[in-house]
């Protein structure tokens, strides 16, 4: 059995930036992966299912559905410790520019006229796009847009040592 810890990457309302700079890391990413985590769940890879006992959940994205809702609740009963990665899950950044607008404001503007039906087109909406932590508790905030690949190494690293990541140190790689 690895004795690894396990690893989750899940985005929820985002655009998949702060994924990109996971990505950015490169081969540290690939070192990481191969000494220290096991990739258990991610838009990564294939498993379809968000298992049981994970270790570390990084977390891209503020919740702006009930099926990011749904997902958010998942992922904070089965993960150790929750990460909420990115400005979007940390103040619900760009995702928020909609709050001024009412739900059926947002779906006219999007839609040229035929309004998409909920839920069976698209998610049920809810009022606003707010941030993880106001659903969850969530473990350690790591702002930025995206935060850097630096930035989200050094988060890794200090987890992967059994320590809780010092906010003051990440953002002394410019978050
Ligand atoms: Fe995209 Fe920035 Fe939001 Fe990350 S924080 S999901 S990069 S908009």
């Amino acid at each position: 059995m690895s004795d690894k810890r396990s690893l989750a990457t899940v985005w929820l309302d985002g655009c998949s930036g702060c994924h990109m700079s996971l990505l950015d890391m490169d081969e540290r990413l690939l070192q990481l992966l191969s000494s220290e985590f096991d990739l258990v769940y991610s838009p990564l890879v294939d498993n379809k299912v968000f298992p049981a006992g994970v270790d570390v959940t990084l977390l891209e994205g503020a919740v702006s559905n009930e099926e990011d809702l749904r997902k958010l609740n998942t992922v904070r009963s089965r993960s150790r410790i929750l990460v909420s990665l990115g400005d979007c899950a940390v103040t619900a950044n760009v995702p928020s520019l909609r709050n001024a607008l009412t739900v059926n404001q947002v779906l006219e503007r999007v839609s040229a006229g035929q309004l998409p039906r909920q839920p069976e087109d698209v998610p049920l909406l809810c009022a606003q796009a707010r941030p993880v932590h106001n659903f969850v508790k969530v473990d350690v905030f790591v702002p930025g847009c995206p935060p850097s690949a630096d930035t989200i190494h050094f988060l890794l690293t200090e987890l992967a040592a059994g320590r809780t990541p010092n906010l003051s140190q990440l953002t002394r790689f410019g978050a």
